[in-house]
């Protein structure tokens, strides 16, 4: 069995394309030798017809040559071959067996597989079922109520049962694979989209919300709360650390301090990185008073790290501008509030909450 699923997954030798069409192929190149096989054997010992013979032989050489094919060539070669030995069998049952053999029923498989074959519907498959349309008209005509070129000798049922068998399974095959394939996509570009939406309202660099979002926020929150505060702040002298130490590690320190803003006020604030080095945080349902003393903690915090650079353990401190969000004023307005204060802390020594 393993041996089996190896031969019908194996890689082909086309890098750039995928195997699954391949794949649907190699299986029903494989049902329709165990079907040659069947019909083989009636042929030989029941039946006992020469042109049968030959033609189910035949099958089995045309679909073994497929599967051959299928190890080194396109998708397209593969599948134009099958399709095409595939009319030309159909064609030839019919003509022995006769309508009654219901070898052209296998015409709608066709239709699936080639339909299946390529994105969209175009030119191509509309013709192409076209032609099907027109051989299944043609059998119907030539072929219903006439009896066939060989006798089937009372063994129409077990024909008719085992070809229905063998197009079931062949359309299970196709579709199954098909639906798989596309319920997989589907899911994936679920995955993707969800993650899209992630990512675009988060900062790459420390997973806290961006700007962008963060606006949104903002604006949902003044819509519907009564009392919350916001607070800018910003890292002190940070321009320094960069030309100390470089950008990279810049880059260590903003993480280090977007750490302790999520392990100490991811509880009850709302925390973005607004821009550069300044951070700002949203304390919903919290008033000036009860928001400074939330800051204040924080600030401690932040004071408490030491991020390691060869000898050297750099600590730094960071400047806040608090202020109780007003209902009364825009976003924007309340912004250059804290803005304001943020400055004022600033100019007046930094390494403070001005509020
Ligand atoms: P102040 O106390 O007045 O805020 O001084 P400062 O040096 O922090 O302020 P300034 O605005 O002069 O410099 C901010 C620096 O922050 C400049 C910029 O290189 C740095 N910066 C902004 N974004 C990033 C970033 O994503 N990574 C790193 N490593 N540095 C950044
Ligand atoms: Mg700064
Ligand atoms: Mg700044």
């Amino acid at each position: 069995m393993g041996k089996l699923s190896e031969l019908i997954n194996k890689e082909t030798q086309i890098k750039n394309e995928t195997r699954r069409m391949t794949v649907i192929i190699r299986k029903l190149s494989l049902s329709f030798i165990v079907l040659s096989l069947f019909n083989l054997f009636l042929a030989i010992f029941f039946i006992h017809s020469v042109p049968a013979l030959i033609l189910w032989a035949g099958v089995i050489a045309a679909d073994a040559f497929t599967l051959f094919l299928s190890y080194r060539y396109s998708k397209t070669v593969v599948l134009t071959f099958f399709v095409v030995q595939k009319f030309i069998w159909i064609f030839l049952c019919s003509m022995l067996y006769g309508w009654e053999g219901g070898f052209q029923f296998f015409l709608i498989l066709l239709m699936i597989l080639y339909s299946f074959g390529e994105a969209g519907y175009n030119r191509k498959k509309l013709l192409f079922d076209f032609v099907c349309f027109v051989m299944f008209v043609v059998f119907l005509v030539f072929f219903k109520g006439n009896e066939g070129r060989v006798s089937m000798d009372g063994l129409e049922r077990p024909i008719q049962i085992f070809n229905i068998f063998i197009f079931c399974l062949s359309v299970s095959f196709v579709s199954s694979s098909f639906s798989k394939e596309s319920q997989e996509m589907e899911e994936k570009i679920v995955k993707y989209n969800e993650q899209l939406k992630i990512e675009a309202g988060e900062d790459a660099l420390t997973g806290l919300k961006n700007r962008r979002s963060t606006n949104e926020y903002l604006k949902n929150l003044a819509g519907s709360q009564n009392m919350f505060s916001i607070c800018m702040c910003d890292i002190d002298f940070f321009k320094r650390v960069n030309d100390t130490y470089g950008h990279e590690f810049g880059d260590i320190v903003l993480k280090a301090i977007s750490q302790v803003f999520k392990e100490n006020a991811a509880e009850y604030a709302y925390i973005s990185r607004w821009g550069g080095e300044e951070f700002l945080l949203i304390f919903p349902g919290l008033n000036g008073d009860d928001a400074y003393v939330k800051v204040h903690d924080v600030r401690d915090e932040i004071k408490k790290i030491s991020v390691k650079n060869g000898e050297d353990n750099i600590s730094v401190t960071m400047t806040f501008g608090l202020t109780e969000y007003d209902l009364n004023k825009s976003p924007e307005e309340n912004i250059r509030e804290v803005d304001e204060k943020l400055y004022m802390g600033k100019q007046a020594g930094r390494d403070r909450i001005v509020y």
